[in-house]
């Protein structure tokens, strides 16, 4: 009658959701300011006033039937043209616009990419901690999700990421600066990582693809680099998007660019059309790359989160919990005080905050925090970070 499989995806536990809701009600009986909710990683910070400019001008004196009309399924050109130039100038790259596809943000780059690779039996390797929609993309394209375990500081573990790729493999995920770690991988793992992935491309006679999924990459503390990765592999698809560059994630705006280094990148371009066609979504939505093409270089006031990074990592830290220091992102990734990260999460609400266990991460253990709040809910929450970490003692 209808699809056990797309059944079971809309019916299973998202705990992240489920907190989110806890949280909602929970400040609806006893007030908001008794409720800290860390679950969600939605930005706190508005879009750049140029992008409200740019909206208001277009509607105001753009023409309404371009405006709200279909562009080319890759992309309305000239947008694609000015993106691609925005890369070259940041990266040293060589693009063209016909690298260039855009989409309806990061989680359609991903879906679009995976499936413009995958055939059936196809493995996809990614590092934890990882997004857990990945596993829901790859599965969704019939392949195989093979988490790759990382080291401490979730950096990459090469002996590791070697027993990881098989005959099967198609292609690498990556996601740095990462949700959850805030962990960005420095410039000699990627060059690592680029001499491995060529290694076992020529052992296995195919090429072996990375994906990188950048929607943090601009969000970044303390003078970190991410490097582009492009420019380290040949075999590279980057998947990016502004829901958090520019604060527009319900806008669904982002691109995938296809490096223009690997033989027959047109060809691999091709397969990213068709995917965008067979997976419906015709074209990403025609104002919001008006209004990209207008903003391409811009950001939101990101320096609330490095304060906001800063302060949380401080002062849990002085209160005896563990975490890596976060290079990026918007998130902590702490150590649970307790073996069972649910359990900690439990009662961790008792105190009315609200953090995500990291078991959906593939990262049990942990739990994440997403510090795209304000600093003023921060630092009312320490007492009771502080508190939570005393019944532990
Ligand atoms: N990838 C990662 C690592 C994310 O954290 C997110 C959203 O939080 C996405 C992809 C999806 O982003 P978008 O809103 O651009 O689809």
């Amino acid at each position: 009658m209808y699809s056990q499989k797309m059944y079971e995806l809309g019916t299973v536990r998202s705990v992240i959701r489920e907190l989110f809701e806890y949280g909602k009600q929970r400040a609806a009986k006893e007030g908001a300011d008794k409720v800290f909710d860390f679950s969600l990683g939605n930005p706190s910070i508005p879009a750049p006033q140029s992008v409200e400019n740019t909206i208001m001008d277009l509607v105001k004196n753009g023409d309404p039937i371009q405006l709200h009309g279909y562009t080319s399924a890759q992309g309305d050109a000239s947008v694609r043209q000015v993106i691609s130039d925005s890369i070259n100038r940041r990266f040293g790259t060589k693009l063209t616009a016909d690298c260039i596809y855009m989409t309806c943000g990061a989680a359609a780059s991903l879906t679009i990419s995976i499936h413009a690779l995958a055939e059936a039996g196809d493995e996809f390797v990614t590092f934890t901690p990882f997004f857990p929609e990945y596993r829901v993309f790859v599965e969704g394209a019939n392949c195989k999700l093979v988490p790759c375990k990382t080291d401490a500081d979730f950096q990459i573990d090469f002996e590791e990421l070697d027993r990881c790729i098989t005959p099967h493999t198609k292609a690498i995920i990556m996601n740095s600066p990462n949700n959850p770690s805030g962990v960005v991988f420095p410039e000699e793992s990627i060059e690592k990582l680029a001499q491995v992935l060529r290694a076992k491309s020529n052992e296995y006679q195919h090429p072996i693809f990375l994906i990188t999924d950048e929607p943090y990459r601009e969000l970044v503390y303390g003078g970190v680099t991410v490097p582009y990765v492009m420019n380290y592999y040949e075999y590279t698809m980057v998947c990016y998007s502004y829901s958090k560059s520019l604060s527009l994630p319900g806008e669904r705006i982002g691109y995938i660019a296809v490096s223009n280094q690997m033989t027959d990148w047109q060809d691999v371009y091709f397969a990213v059309c068709g995917a965008g066609r067979m997976l419906g979504y015709v074209c990403a939505p025609s104002m919001m790359q008006q209004v990209i093409a207008r903003n391409v270089d811009q950001t939101s006031d990101i320096s609330v989160y490095e304060k906001n990074c800063k302060l949380l990592y401080d002062a849990l830290t002085s209160y005896g919990y563990h975490c890596v220091r976060p290079d990026g992102a918007f998130y902590l990734f702490v150590e649970a005080l307790e073996p069972d990260a649910n359990k900690f999460s439990d009662r961790a609400k008792e105190f009315g905050l609200l953090l995500v266990p990291g078991d959906s991460f593939g990262a049990p253990g942990y739990v994440r925090i997403a510090y795209c709040v304000t600093t003023e809910m921060i630092e009312r929450s320490l007492p009771y970070f502080k508190q939570l970490a005393d019944t532990y003692r």
